[in-house]
């Protein structure tokens, strides 16, 4: 079967299973479950691909709710990572149910081409990508190490091959002072809440002299006891995300600046942590990119190469893309105005948008596995060029 026949082929089993993925996609909707804690959801995708022929291996890297299946054996191996953790309160308001529907369909379609030309692929589960990172600790454990390509698509309000993330670390905060009455004794206080009233003040002023699509934004988690009370102890969570790793490590600095700014200033003492999460950038493989953009343009959408929104978060896939050559795309599903992370999004996640969107990234992704198995000439311009980036 030529190339075209068999792209043909593999829509064709999408279609057909249509029922099946939107069923399983809703049913990861209906009970949603936090990062590291999706064993519903782990436990039917794994049974979904088990009963279409992959052999799985459950809980992988030592996370429970991870897995790895496979089908065919060898190289090229192309790996599509599915995501199926929720928001605390707002359930899938990520679409990441969209993400596992998507990836299992590829996964099993794709199993075609696999049939004709060799190779394997591989769909691989990735616990935890809101707050936790999962992929970062599965990276970490050699879980993308022996790849070719890993690619996945995420629901949001446009169409698009290549999306940007930044860089991102989160830090702890604590402000040591010392206990007084507000009124009676002031002057045997040290403050810790103006500690970090003053850090905020700084860093808002840093924020007017630092690189555009820089982020530093924080809450205030302990602002002290009682008004009648010196506070003797603040706290705060904060993160500071970048373009890239160096201007990352930079800018941590400067914040860390402010803080021991504050710290002199008040007399408090300061500690802080930078968690060991961090959100490497997102590396998008355009090579990767540009075939999956004239895939899903032929099933009728209009995708733009690079990410239209400007809307920039941080995402666990920019870690595996550091490794291997990677697309993290996206697939629109609601109007532009409705954001991610909202109740109107997690109802378009279950809606009939929210199914086609499913359906079209698993025959745009199959697609462009057929691409890659059938020309394994573009692997190779694929790494070429993630060798030329890095
Ligand atoms: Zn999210
Ligand atoms: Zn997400």
């Amino acid at each position: 079967m030529n190339k075209e026949k068999l792209k043909a082929s593999v829509v064709g089993e999408i279609d057909a299973r249509r029922h099946q993925l939107s069923e399983l996609s809703l049913k990861i909707h209906s009970s949603p479950e936090l990062g590291f804690h999706e064993v519903k959801a782990a436990a039917w995708l794994t049974q979904y691909l088990e009963e279409n022929g992959f052999s799985i291996e459950r809980g992988i890297c030592g996370l429970p709710t991870a897995f790895k299946g496979c089908y065919g054996r060898g190289k090229p191996a192309i790996a599509i990572l599915a995501e199926y953790d929720a928001l605390p309160d707002l359930g899938h308001a990520c679409g990441h149910n969209l993400i596992a529907g998507s990836a299992v369909g590829a996964g099993v379609a794709s199993k075609l081409a696999i049939d004709q030309f060799g190779g394997s692929i591989l769909v691989i589960g990735t616990p935890a990508e809101e707050l936790h990172g999962g992929k970062i600790i599965m990276a970490d454990r050699g879980a993308f190490d022996n790849l070719d390509v890993a690619m996945m698509v995420h629901p949001g309000p446009f169409d698009t091959a290549a999306t940007q993330a930044l860089a991102c670390q989160v830090l702890e905060v604590e402000f040591f002072g010392k206990a007084a009455h507000a009124s009676a004794k002031p002057e045997a206080g040290i403050n810790a809440l103006e500690a970090m009233l003053n850090s905020f003040t700084a860093i808002n002023s840093l924020r007017q002299h630092i690189k555009d699509k820089a982020r530093i934004h924080g809450i205030i988690t302990d602002g002290g006891e009682a008004a009648n009370i010196v506070p003797a102890h603040s706290a705060g969570n904060f993160v500071v995300r970048t373009e890239d790793d160096a201007y990352l490590e930079k800018l941590k600095q400067r914040v860390i600046n402010c803080f021991i700014g504050a710290a002199t200033a008040s007399g408090a003492r300061l500690e802080y942590r930078w968690t060991d999460i961090h959100y490497a950038p997102l590396l998008n493989n355009l090579t990767l990119a540009q075939l999956f953009r004239q895939n899903m343009q032929s099933l009728g959408r209009k995708v733009n190469l690079s990410d239209a929104s400007q809307a920039f978060g941080s995402t666990d896939m920019g870690n595996v893309s550091q490794l291997v050559p990677s697309i993290h795309a996206g697939v629109a599903i609601a109007p532009e105005e409705v954001p991610l992370h909202s109740t109107q999004f997690a109802e378009a996640t279950a809606s009939e948008a929210g199914i086609q969107g499913l359906l079209d990234a698993a025959k745009a992704l199959a697609m462009t596995v057929v691409d890659l198995i059938a020309s394994p000439e573009i692997v190779i311009k694929a790494k070429e060029e993630f060798g030329q980036n890095k």
